[in-house]
């Protein structure tokens, strides 16, 4: 009698194994077709995503730095094809060198990242980078990866915990797409660049700069540990600019970023 309960238990728990590695290995993101996204659902997901980030963090006092990613903004969706519009660029005051999209095509940067940027072009290769996720559908793909099913459910009409949220914003700012996302994103953004005249050797050496520069300059370098093989990124991005001609005008006016500079050490 007691084996034969032993032996339905044992039947049950290899069942409730079988099925997991079953439902573990299921394509959620294949078979729930991503237009399932509707486009305003992703906006309000985005939207709810910033206000967490928001009240955690300020936005910076420094004005020119909107101006700055506005106006590069403009250069680098023109470049893209993309209406600039329908891109949002949010600061956020942090001195973490990270920047991040988000869903409702959001582009989040840390002013740290800004102050370790020595030239406007180099910003611009970080902004070409994340658009590329987002252009290229990363951004909703990792959504219904890390949230996947809850995710699903609460498209069908249902809220959103705000765990989901937090641990999907964490996912979102601090860890990296799949190797393949990241390096189309290099390469998309490498040709971005080039088509609005600005010369990817900029995205280039800034990878390499912050590779180098984590032990020495002591903060806390998130946008290269979520992207990580900088050196091998950066001669990946040279060979794709083999030949380029860049244009002689700077990307935005000397006046503008010195000014974005000089803010940052007055705040100093
Ligand atoms: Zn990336």
């Amino acid at each position: 009698m007691k084996s034969k309960l032993f032996y339905q238990i044992l039947v049950l728990a290899l069942g409730f194994i079988l099925v997991w590695q079953g439902l573990s290995r299921f394509d959620f993101v294949g078979y729930f077709d991503l237009k399932r996204f509707s486009r305003e659902q992703e906006e309000k997901i985005g939207e709810l995503l910033y206000k967490i980030l928001k009240k955690t963090s300020q936005e910076p006092e420094n004005e020119n730095v909107m101006l700055l990613l506005d106006s590069l903004k403009i250069k680098i969706c023109l470049a893209a094809e993309i209406d600039p519009e329908s891109i949002k660029i949010r600061v956020i005051e942090d001195e973490t060198v990270n920047a991040f999209a988000l869903p409702g095509r959001q582009i989040v940067f840390f002013t740290g990242l800004i102050s370790a940027s020595d030239h406007p072009e180099e910003v611009a290769g970080v902004m070409a980078h994340e658009l590329a996720h987002i252009t290229n559908n990363h951004v909703s793909k990792k959504i219904m990866k890390d949230a996947g099913f809850a995710y699903i459910a609460s498209a069908g009409g249902g809220q959103v915990s705000s765990e989901i949220l937090k641990n999907l914003l964490h996912q979102l700012s601090s860890t990296a797409f799949d190797r393949v996302q990241e390096s189309e994103a290099d390469k998309v953004a490498t040709q971005t660049l080039m088509k609005s005249g600005i010369n990817p050797e900029y995205f280039a050496s800034f990878l390499e700069k912050l590779s180098k520069d984590e032990d020495q300059i002591g903060v806390n370098l998130e946008w290269i540990s979520t992207h990580p093989e900088s050196k091998k990124r950066a001669d990946d991005v040279r060979d794709l600019a083999v030949g380029f001609k860049a244009n002689r005008l700077p990307v935005v006016s000397d006046s503008l970023w010195n000014g974005v500079k000089a803010d940052f050490k007055s705040q100093e």
